[in-house]
């Protein structure tokens, strides 16, 4: 049924037979499997075959089981072609008549491609023996690691002026409540002393080139206008800084300086200058005084790094604030996301752990989490499960009960996808011992009415 569904087989057989140069042609139903291997065989053998054209499934599955097999018959292993009847024919197309012309076509392109193939022997290549990750965020970080373990030189690059990525802003993780960056910074740590890493922060990849085993990738470092080497992350300049400006690692709960790190234990501890909103007032000159680390004819640079391997590990980014409008998002300021729901729990946070709510300060006797948020959602979103935030939001209800005990807190949810080691009994724990209330059903409605958010929803399961 996976081809002869929509590709008559017997008539691409008559049309490859009757195709100039083809000796054989055949329908069988297993080719993949051992009798089919051997038939091959014993053509090649008994009719002097030196070319053949599986015409089957994708080449990523059988390709290389049967140019082994005609390899193994004493003809060259690239001396077999496969014609993808499969994937590109009978799996795309529902008319047969139009399906079967195709992979008649299908077959004959690989014939005439046989035809011409020449004899190939494998050669080795030098491989450089270094790897090159994009993203300093926790997996770019123990990715990196690894690849430095096994005794090889790597370069990370990271956008940001430090690594660390989202897990750096992150309270405690689920469902062992382990604080985020008491597993994030060793390794930080870790990485920027190990001697076969290259830390490349402010940099981005602009360029790749050559093939695998030797890649050129064109890095592009922006001016942090603060010398690396010299600056010691003391921090006098903040201080003297007139300028603050929205703090988006604090998700703009905060403000920072126009010359500022993201958080106490960035690496590498030097500042940047946001060039966007510095006023040159030179202040911060004037205090770094005869250590000079501040250089404000720092410019774009480009440098060249050789990989034989390319490591991605470029993250994520939270929704943008039109995707949760219905909800309010983005316009009212007490319906936030839950990395700045992160942010507020933290204890390096803005409210030093404290759950306050932004627009007022105010401790939120009751809290209402959403979520499934434009996941599950083929209209408004996604069709498919993110697959973590339930977890996630068990985890957030948890922690807002153990910071606010007399508070609380309410979830919306389809259903719980709770799929992991111990995740499902952690979910129990919030639903059960916790006190948390569990409701069944979308929200349909979140309005502001006297100083206070208003979240409608159905409890499905109560039809209320
Ligand atoms: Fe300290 Fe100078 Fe670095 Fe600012 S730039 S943190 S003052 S060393
Ligand atoms: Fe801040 Fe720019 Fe003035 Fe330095 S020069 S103190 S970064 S405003
Ligand atoms: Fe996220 Fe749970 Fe909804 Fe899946 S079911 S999208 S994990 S909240």
């Amino acid at each position: 049924m996976n081809i002869a569904r929509t590709v008559d087989v017997d008539k691409v057989v008559k049309a490859a037979k009757s195709y100039r140069g083809v000796v054989h042609a055949l329908k069988y139903k297993y080719l993949c499997s051992k009798p089919g291997q051997n038939l091959i065989k014993k053509w090649i053998e008994e009719e002097k075959i030196d070319r053949i054209v599986v015409a089957a499934c994708s080449p990523t599955l059988h390709e290389v089981t049967f140019r082994g097999v005609v390899e193994a018959s004493g003809i060259n292993f690239y001396a077999c072609e496969i014609a993808n009847i499969r994937e590109q024919c009978s799996w795309v197309h529902e008319d047969m008549e139009k399906a079967t012309k195709k992979a008649i076509k299908i077959v004959n392109t690989a014939i005439e491609k046989v035809r011409l193939d020449e004899a190939l022997t494998p050669i080795s290549v030098p491989v450089t023996k270094r790897a090159l990750v994009i993203g300093g965020g926790i997996s770019g970080i123990q990715a990196a690691l690894d690849v430095a373990n096994s005794g090889y030189e790597v370069v990370l690059v990271e956008k940001k002026s430090s690594i660390g990525g989202h897990m750096a802003q992150l309270s405690e993780t689920f469902p062992t409540l382990d604080c985020s960056q008491c597993i994030l910074t060793p390794r930080m740590v870790e990485i920027s002393q190990h001697p076969r890493v290259k830390i490349r922060t402010c940099s981005e990849v602009t360029k790749a080139s050559g093939y695998i085993g030797n890649f050129k990738i064109e890095v592009r470092a922006r001016p942090r206008y603060i010398n690396e080497e010299v600056c010691d992350g003391c921090g006098e300049c903040a201080d003297v800084c007139p300028v603050e400006i929205p703090n988006e690692w604090e998700m703009n709960l905060t403000t920072k300086k126009a010359i500022s790190i993201p958080f106490p234990q960035a690496v590498p501890l030097t500042y940047e200058i946001d060039m966007d909103h510095c006023i040159e007032c030179y202040k911060c000159v004037e205090v770094c005084g005869k250590r000079r680390a501040i250089n404000f004819s720092q410019k774009e640079s480009y440098i060249t790094e050789e990989a034989g391997a390319i490591i991605l590990a470029t993250g994520y980014d939270p929704y943008s604030l039109e995707m949760g409008q219905e909800y309010g998002y983005g316009k009212n300021m007490d319906v936030i996301d839950g990395l700045t729901f992160e942010r507020i729990l933290s204890a390096s946070g803005p409210t030093h752990g404290e759950v306050r709510r932004p627009s007022d300060g105010k401790i939120p006797k009751e809290i209402v989490f959403i979520q499934c948020v434009r996941s599950r959602n083929q209209e408004k979103g996604v069709p498919y499960c993110s697959k973590i935030c339930c977890m996630y939001t068990a985890k957030h209800s948890l922690l807002y009960k153990q910071r606010v005990p007399n508070g609380q807190a309410y979830v919306f949810y389809i259903d719980i996808r709770a799929g992991g080691k111990g995740y499902e009994e952690f979910v129990q724990r919030v639903m059960e011992g916790c006190g948390v209330i569990y409701l069944r059903g979308r929200v349909s409605k979140v309005f502001k009415e006297g100083g206070k958010m208003v979240v409608w929803g159905e409890d499905t399961l109560t039809s209320r």
